[in-house]
């Protein structure tokens, strides 16, 4: 097999490649549908936008490393890890926000929230989350600095893949390996601490008595880590992930993206002084086609081949640019963040601004507002008391020896109070209806403690005596089973029937 390449420039050796567009060809003459992946080795860049990404890695990391590890008190009986995804309880602690799992709307409406806050900054300056904060973009980013401390820059990386193997390259490539392997083990370790309490997890990590699931996962994520961080790196970001694709439609003329200024950069060409030492730039553009923007790209693009899909914006090709102008006393921003628009009126000589408030951007805005809006209103009219009402199928109803009638029902009270309340159970709207609650003494009401934040199941029963009956009109009559604090007086109920014969619409056995 032979691999076509064409139009492009190898980043690594010069030569003509085009590495999104390369044809596999057999010795058929067919095309083939795998092509292997061209090495790409970065070379280290230094500018102002490589430093803002170091602070925003470091930022980030510190964040995940160091979350599960802040506190926040709840009160007693609760955990006070402020970021808890707390299987075992069915309930998500984030910091203030405790999420049960009937309340997973929220969880919902926070994914929206944050979806539409991504279409915004995209629609705004494109893949701006792609090049400095996406995990991917983080851990590839730092498992290339790995890869330069034992290996060297650029060249001295190339040098080494083409050595034949020996003592020192196995060195350098094995710590290499060993170095991605410890970060992709304390990421993996970062994040199964957001599912138990972290200090305890800790310790039963080093002592060995963490649960198996703890050190599965432990495994899974440390490798997923190694393998999309390490190995598979921009072929993530090029093949795998979605958002290259999604995020087209999210971006227009006006969007801010990092491009090649062709009308000030062509016609490139190398660098010749005159015999005074000054260049002539009278008939040229000021690209000296140095290729400085190309060695950076962790892409291992050509931004001056226009926007591309393997692209993650994040802005190294600016410095790399930057640099060289100032060495060769052209101003800078050949490569910088523009619009198409900008570029478009530029060329004809016109000038347009930069428009971030636009039909589009403001669509955006508009519905974060409402879904915002929305959350909020949903949090601050939540109910701190829930309950859901069952009732018995098989059989729906008794007839006891006195000729009364009683259905049984599984009651389950959630109380998302930090403390212990009292509730009083009641059948309304029932005539002559009484209310026992099995195992707890009661008449005609029942009172039942719930603990602070939790879920009480209780088997209830309700009896309607021989000389209401007839009350029912129906076979299968609607009413109210509620729970009332005793305390605040709140009060919830839910809606459930009565059945008293096997012609009830629900009846599904039984016998009278
Ligand atoms: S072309 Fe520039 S902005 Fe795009 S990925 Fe490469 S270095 Fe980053
Ligand atoms: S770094 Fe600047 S001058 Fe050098 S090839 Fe890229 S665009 Fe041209």
């Amino acid at each position: 097999m032979t691999t076509v390449l064409d139009r492009r420039e190898d980043p690594r050796s010069g030569s003509r490649l085009e590495r999104h567009d390369v044809e596999a060809v057999n010795k058929k003459g067919h095309r083939e549908l795998y092509a292997s992946r061209q090495a790409i080795y970065p070379k280290r860049a230094h500018g102002r936008y490589r430093t803002v990404k170091w602070v925003v890695m470091a930022i980030t990391l510190c964040v995940y490393y160091g979350l599960p590890f802040v506190r926040w008190h709840r009160g007693p009986d609760l955990p006070d890890q402020a970021v808890l995804l707390d299987i075992e309880s069915n309930r998500f602690f984030v910091f203030f926000l405790e999420i049960w799992p009937q309340e997973f709307y929220f969880v919902t409406g926070l994914l929206v929230l944050a979806a539409l806050l991504l279409f915004l900054l995209t629609s705004v300056a494109g893949r701006v989350w792609c090049g400095y904060a996406c995990p991917q973009t983080v851990w590839t980013d730092l498992m290339i600095a790995v890869e330069r401390i034992w290996q060297g820059d650029r060249n001295a990386r190339i040098r080494l893949d083409k050595e034949p193997w020996g003592a020192t390259k196995i060195f350098k490539k094995g710590m290499t390996h060993l170095s991605w392997l410890a970060i992709g083990l304390a990421t993996g370790g970062a994040l199964v601490f957001y599912f138990r309490d972290a200090p305890t997890l800790a310790r039963e990590l080093v002592t060995g008595t963490a649960p198996a699931a703890a050190y599965l996962f432990l495994g899974i994520f440390s490798f997923t880590t190694y393998l999309l961080g390490g190995i598979a790196r921009e072929q993530v970001c090029t093949f795998m992930c979605p958002w290259p694709r999604i995020q087209g439609a999210m971006t227009d003329r006006h969007t801010l993206l990092v491009r090649y200024k062709p009308e000030r950069g062509e016609p490139r060409g190398p660098l010749h002084k005159g015999p005074d030492g000054k260049a002539d730039w009278s008939a040229r553009g000021d690209c000296i086609d140095c290729k400085a923007c190309v060695v950076v790209c962790p892409a291992g693009i050509d931004i001056r081949d226009g926007s591309q899909l393997e692209c993650i914006q994040c802005a190294l090709c600016i410095d790399a640019c930057n640099d060289i102008m100032v060495k060769i006393g052209r101003p800078q921003g050949l490569v910088g963040y523009d619009t198409v628009a900008k570029q478009e009126a530029k060329a004809a000589g016109q000038y347009q601004s930069l428009r971030i408030i636009r039909p589009r951007t403001l669509l955006y805005a508009a519905l974060i507002a409402l879904v915002g809006a929305i959350m909020l209103l949903a949090w601050f009219n939540r109910s701190v008391l829930e309950i859901s009402v069952l009732p018995d199928r098989t059989p729906p109803f008794v007839q006891l020896s006195d000729g009364s009638i009683r259905n049984s029902f599984t009651v389950k009270i959630l109380n998302k109070l930090h403390e212990p309340r009292a509730f009083t159970l009641a059948a309304k709207e029932l005539a002559g209806a009484t209310l026992t609650v099995v195992g707890i003494d009661s008449s005609k009401s029942a009172q039942i403690v719930v603990p602070t934040d939790t879920l009480r199941e209780l088997r209830v029963l309700v009896t309607v005596p021989v000389r209401d009956l007839t009350k029912l009109p129906d076979p299968s009559t609607p009413f109210t089973l509620a729970a009332r604090d005793s305390v605040s007086g709140q009060e919830t109920g839910r809606r459930t029937y009565f059945r008293k014969t096997n012609t009830s619409h629900a009846a599904t056995g039984g016998r009278p």
